[in-house]
């Protein structure tokens, strides 16, 4: 197997130390040791969203939470806010989970949602539960989710369900002040750990509401979360490794603080917009500009496979290239987790000796 260092947008590198806390040895996941293990990540991860209620972690990629907010906090009628691939995948599975459900679309990929449009179907009175993406994957659109919360606001007793999962840990999402019921992300993006395990928090409000929800499935249900929660505990046997290193990488997050980690993301992000205007231009609206990555369009009309296969071969670099309908027309590149500026640059100016332009 040959080895690259990852430019994609998850998952993402993860740094050797991080990677050597899973070779710890095992422990039973009903024992005292656990328990004790467990509740200081719980509470680590709460004091990093800001979460007052619960924070869960689930043994399963994120889309699995996706599923389990579904099916614990609609009842009757879903709006899926979408302006992207991932958008799209809220409507599938609440479509899966046999709940009613419209789709909300931004313009075109490559938009972001408007909030005043959320706000108009709310207003009808047909939703008890609203998803979104803070940042599409696809596109590169990082929704603007404080201007969507405080519209939520105003329907309380609609489910605020919010996929963070390229976002999380990459700016500050502060669940508690933002309203949101349910906040869900993989780890395996911005935090940098491997993957496996998801973290997600779940309001009172919608702990509340899965207590009436019939039809909830087995393997998400948030009261069975709760049960184990309050022990210590997960429902089944979690990915124990996976949660070794996770706890290791949230000390780190902290040692760095995380107003510092949302800074260095700022700033990758903008080195790369800047980069990828002067030599191409950039796909995603302006002012929703993703932090985490940037999907460049491929205004030269290169042939992005083959760049992407030159830093492969040459500089053991992965970029990606674009998502579903946009492969070749536009190509991604992740700067997220434990990446650096110079990391960035170092990538940019490799793609500039494919291109033939001296950096400067
Ligand atoms: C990667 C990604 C997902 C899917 O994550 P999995 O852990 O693979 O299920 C969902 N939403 C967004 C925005 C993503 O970036």
């Amino acid at each position: 197997m040959k080895f690259r260092k990852l430019f994609i947008p998850g998952p993402t590198e993860v740094r050797e130390d991080v990677l050597e806390r899973m070779a710890w040895p095992m422990i039973g996941h009903r024992g005292a040791d656990f328990a004790e293990f467990f509740r200081g990540l719980t509470e680590k991860l709460k004091r990093f969203l800001n979460a007052k209620d619960y924070v869960f972690v689930s043994t399963s990629a994120s889309t699995g939470v996706m599923e389990g907010a579904i099916l614990n906090c609609v009842e009757k009628r879903c709006l899926n806010v979408t302006c992207g691939a991932f958008g799209e995948r809220w409507h599938q599975i609440t479509k899966a989970c046999g709940r009613e459900a419209d789709i909300l679309q931004s313009e075109e990929w490559g938009k972001a949602n408007r909030v005043e449009e959320v706000d108009k179907a709310l207003a009808t009175g047909k939703y008890d539960a609203v998803t979104m993406q803070v940042n599409e994957t696809s596109t590169g659109i990082m929704n603007d989710y404080y201007a969507f919360a405080e519209v939520m606001k105003k329907y309380p007793d609609v489910m605020f369900l919010v996929d963070a999962v390229s976002a999380m840990a990459a700016v500050d999402i502060n669940v508690d002040e933002l309203g949101m019921d349910v906040c869900l992300a993989g780890v395996q993006k911005a935090f940098a750990a491997p993957p496996g395990i998801a973290v997600f928090s779940v309001s009172e409000k919608a702990m509340e509401k899965s207590k009436r929800v019939a039809r909830k499935g087995y393997y998400f249900d948030f009261e069975v979360f709760k049960k184990y929660f309050d022990k210590g505990q997960t429902p089944t046997t979690p990915a124990i490794s996976q949660l070794y290193a996770l706890d290791y990488k949230m000390d780190q997050i902290f040692e760095e603080g995380p107003e510092n980690r949302y800074q260095r993301h700022v700033q990758m992000a903008e080195y790369a917009r800047a980069w990828a205007k002067d030599r191409f231009d950039t796909f995603a609206e302006e002012g929703y500009q993703s932090v985490t990555l940037t999907t460049v369009r491929n205004s030269r009309a290169i042939a992005v496979a083959d760049l992407v296969k030159f830093l492969e071969e040459k500089y053991s670099l992965e970029l990606a290239n674009g998502y579903g309908k946009l492969k070749e027309k536009t190509f991604r590149i992740g700067h997220m987790g434990d990446l650096t500026l110079d990391e960035v640059k170092d990538l940019l100016s490799r793609i500039d000796e494919y291109l033939g332009i001296k950096s400067g």
